[in-house]
């Protein structure tokens, strides 16, 4: 979800430079539409320039008293030389707006700026987020996308461990096939069976060898499928065979789509 803000030019240009990590609010009926892994598109007031922000999370408190005590005074707005005092946001919120509502610390980053990694470290999910926001993450993938349908998408790995190297994904998410209904996870595995013959047809690969984790809070149930070829040693070594860079060849695009409808 999208939600926009209006800031002065002081702490838009602090969060513009990644000094301000802390938007505060009130905690009101408008801001508790706010989630993580929302973005945040901020106004400059002055000069109506944007930025977009990622929220990674969101701490309700009290009053600004406590969340002055709980947050570092770089991280709202304050220069190094500058004392923070939380009555300064009486100039923006009255007295009883404060206690009637509360209000919020809204852990921000610049979209620039996020990667898989910190979204994982917040709990948000890396693929859903990249997914809700123009693949602003991994990229265009429609040079990689093999099948699509209303339940899951496959598609050529993008940082391969060998050539046809096929990730099946769920387009719901589940955080790992632990979490998926039975019913999901059986049409990701009849799609996979389907696929493996596929790649084994095309690449001429001695074997493909599947593999699934369920290794984290925020994973998105995925599961990879690697050839192994003649020249290879058989064993789990193939699972971690080093990465490449993938190469786009429309005509295997081509070949494992028009495969891919025969078998069905
Ligand atoms: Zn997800």
């Amino acid at each position: 979800m999208k939600h926009k803000m209006k800031l002065y030019s002081e702490p838009y240009l602090k969060v513009l430079e990644g000094s301000k990590t802390i938007e505060m609010r009130l905690n009101d009926e408008k801001r508790k539409l706010i989630h993580c892994g929302d973005i945040i598109e901020f106004e400059n007031i002055e000069t109506q320039e944007k930025l977009k922000c990622v929220v990674l999370k969101i701490v309700a408190y009290p009053s600004f008293k406590e969340l002055y005590e709980a947050c570092d005074k770089l991280s709202i707005g304050y220069s190094e030389k500058e004392t923070a005092n939380y009555e300064d946001m009486l100039s923006y919120y009255s007295k009883e707006d404060i206690q009637a509502f509360g209000v919020l610390a809204i852990h921000i980053c610049k979209i620039e700026c996020v990667t898989p990694k910190l979204l994982v470290d917040y709990g948000i999910c890396p693929t859903c987020f990249n997914k809700e926001n123009h693949n602003c993450l991994y990229g265009d993938i429609s040079d990689k996308l093999i099948y699509l349908d209303e339940k899951i998408e496959c598609f050529f790995a993008g940082n391969p461990r060998a050539p046809g190297h096929t990730i099946i994904s769920t387009v719901k998410h589940y955080k790992d096939m632990l979490e998926a209904p039975v019913d999901v996870v059986l049409y990701v595995y009849a799609f996979a069976h389907k696929m493996m013959n596929i790649i084994k047809e095309i690449y001429q690969c001695e074997s493909v060898y599947l593999c699934t984790m369920c290794d984290g809070p925020m994973n998105h149930f995925h599961i990879q499928l690697i050839p192994r070829y003649a020249k290879e040693e058989r064993g789990s070594k193939n699972f971690v065979k080093p990465r490449n860079n993938y190469v786009y060849d429309k005509e295997k695009l081509l070949q494992f789509q028009s495969l891919l409808k025969e078998k069905n």
